[in-house]
């Protein structure tokens, strides 16, 4: 008989915070996959991203290590942001089933709008055959199969999460605007955020 696979969730982001929507997709698709565990890996430089108004690594890493802490089947990655550079998901997969081994099974998880663009990705070619993807549902965003690449259509499930109309972009404006952002990320992260004077 073969040994079970260890069952891993990687979930990718800039974290730029962390925040509710993150944590409530991790939790109810680790249920869902009877996942071991889900590794939060915050990219190191995301190459869709500018760089205006994001965080240090450092501290990115921080809040997310925080917000996770206290979920003993959540752990948190440094891969992405000690590689510096550009952060390929491919590169990451294949450090990841190094470090935990070739048979682990890996289900990289994204929300409707990031699954939508995986086709602009880079060094995808033998993705599919690296991860299983889950795209969970997400306010605002069609999830829609005929809107993946289809290469990934057959490797990819559609999940629907509870709806939580949050994201780093709004947090961002309202720490600007001074307004509140209680209940939107863990009241560790908020502590963390106006400690270090972040987006402001
Ligand atoms: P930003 O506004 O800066 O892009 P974000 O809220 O989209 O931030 P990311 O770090 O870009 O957060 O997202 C990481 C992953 O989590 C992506 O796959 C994204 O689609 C997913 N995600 C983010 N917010 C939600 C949410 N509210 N519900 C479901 N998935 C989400
Ligand atoms: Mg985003």
């Amino acid at each position: 008989m073969s040994k079970p696979s260890f069952k891993l969730g990687i979930m990718g982001g800039t974290f730029n915070p962390i925040h509710q929507g993150h944590l409530v997709a991790a939790e109810f698709i680790w249920d869902k996959f009877k996942l071991e565990e889900v590794l939060f890996v915050p990219s190191g430089k995301p190459p869709h991203k500018g760089n205006n108004e994001i965080a240090s690594p450092e501290n990115r890493w921080m809040m997310t290590v925080l917000a996770t802490a206290s979920n003993e089947h959540f752990s948190v990655s440094s891969i992405e942001i000690e590689r510096r550079g550009e952060s390929y998901t491919r590169d990451t997969v294949l450090q990841l089933r190094q470090m935990y081994g070739e048979g682990t099974e890996c289900f990289f998880i994204t929300g409707a709008d990031a699954i939508a663009e995986i086709s602009t990705w880079h060094k995808t070619e033998d993705l599919p055959h690296l991860a299983k993807f889950i795209a969970v549902s997400r306010p605002g965003y069609k999830l829609d199969i005929k809107k993946i690449d289809p290469r990934f259509q057959k490797c990819t499930y559609l999940v629907e999460v509870p709806a939580l109309a949050i994201s780093s972009t709004q947090i961002r404006e309202r720490i600007k605007k001074e307004q509140t952002i209680k209940y939107l990320v863990p009241e560790v992260v908020e502590k963390y955020i106006y400690k270090n004077n972040l987006y402001r």
